[in-house]
C-alpha cells in the first residue's frame, strides 16, 4: 500500500457546483451572483485582481463566511448551510496558519484529533502524509524551527490527513521566493496526480495558473469574467482583462 493510499481511501472524487452565489458585507456586494462547475477531480484556478473576491469565494465554500445567495453543491448534495467540518474541503493559506507551540506532527494531526479520531489513526495518516511530503525527519519539530517551504508543506500535510473531498488552496506559495515555489508547484502538482481530488487554486502567478489548471477562471469585479482550459484562454481570450491576467498576445 502506498502512503496516499493509507490516506484516501474513497471510490469517488467529489465535484463541486456553485449556483449563483452572491456574497455581501453590511451594504457592500461583492461577489454577484458566481456559476461554476467543477468536475470530481478537476484542477481549477482562479487569477483576477486584488479585491475581485477570490478569497471571498474560497471561504464561502469552505464554509468560514456565509452566502448571502445561491447554493453551493458538494458530490450532489447542498452544503449551503452545512457546518465547516462536515463540507468535507480542506484549505490551505497563504500564511500557513501553524500553531507555534505544536510539534509538526501535532499540527498535522489537530484536525483529526479534534475530531475525536482513534490517536493509532491520527498517526499513522500523519505518517504518511509526512512520508508523501518528505516531512519525516522534522515531524518533532516546532513551525519556528523551519524553513517558509517546510512551514507550506506541514500547512499542506494537515489538509491532507483530513482526506478532504476538495482542497482549497489561497495564495499557497506567495511568500516562498522564486526557486522554492517552482518546485512547491511541482509537488502540488504531484500531490493532485496521486491524491486526485477536486483542487481549487487561487493565484497571481501566470506560470503557476497556466501549468497546474485544468481549467482557469478569470474573477473580475465579482463576476465571473472567462472561463477555459489555459490553451483556450491563452490563444482566445475575450478581451485585453483576460489577455493581461493570462499573458496571451491579444
Ligand atoms: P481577493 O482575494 O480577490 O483579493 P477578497 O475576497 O479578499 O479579494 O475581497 C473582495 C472584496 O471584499 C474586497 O473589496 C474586500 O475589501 C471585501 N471584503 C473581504 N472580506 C471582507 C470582510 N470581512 N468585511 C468587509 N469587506 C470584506
Ligand atoms: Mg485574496
Amino acid at each position: 500500500m502506498t502512503a496516499i493510499s493509507e490516506i484516501a481511501a474513497r471510490q469517488e472524487v467529489a465535484g463541486l457546483e456553485l449556483r449563483g452565489i452572491t456574497k455581501a458585507f453590511g451594504q457592500v456586494e461583492v461577489l454577484h451572483g458566481i456559476d461554476l462547475s467543477v468536475r470530481g477531480g478537476e484542477f481549477v484556478v482562479f487569477v483576477g485582481p486584488s479585491g475581485c473576491g477570490k478569497s471571498t469565494l474560497l471561504r464561502l465554500i469552505a464554509g468560514l463566511e456565509e452566502v448571502t445567495d445561491g447554493d453551493i453543491l458538494i458530490s450532489g448534495h447542498d452544503v449551503t448551510d452545512d457546518d465547516p467540518s462536515v463540507r468535507g474541503i480542506a484549505m490551505v493559506f497563504q500564511s500557513y496558519a501553524l500553531y507555534p507551540h505544536m510539534s509538526v506532527a501535532q499540527n498535522m494531526g489537530f484536525g483529526l484529533k479534534m475530531a475525536h479520531r482513534p490517536k493509532e489513526e491520527v498517526a499513522r495518516k500523519v505518517n504518511a502524509a509526512a512520508d508523501v511530503l518528505q516531512l519525516t525527519p522534522l515531524l518533532d519539530r516546532r513551525p519556528g524551527q523551519l524553513s517558509g517551504g517546510q512551514r507550506q508543506r506541514v500547512a499542506i500535510g494537515r489538509a491532507i490527513v483530513r482526506d478532504p473531498q476538495v482542497f482549497l488552496f489561497d495564495e499557497p506559495l506567495s511568500n516562498l521566493d522564486a526557486e522554492l515555489r517552482v518546485e512547491m508547484r511541482m509537488e502540488i502538482a504531484r500531490l493532485h496526480r496521486e491524491l486526485g481530488n477536486t483542487m481549487i487554486y487561487v493565484t497571481h502567478d501566470q506560470t503557476e495558473a497556466m501549468t497546474l489548471a485544468d481549467k482557469i477562471v478569470v474573477l473580475r469585479d465579482g463576476r465571473v469574467e472567462q472561463t477555459g482550459t489555459p490553451a483556450q484562454l491563452y490563444d482566445d481570450p475575450g478581451n485585453v482583462f483576460v489577455a493581461g491576467f493570462i499573458g496571451s498576445p491579444k
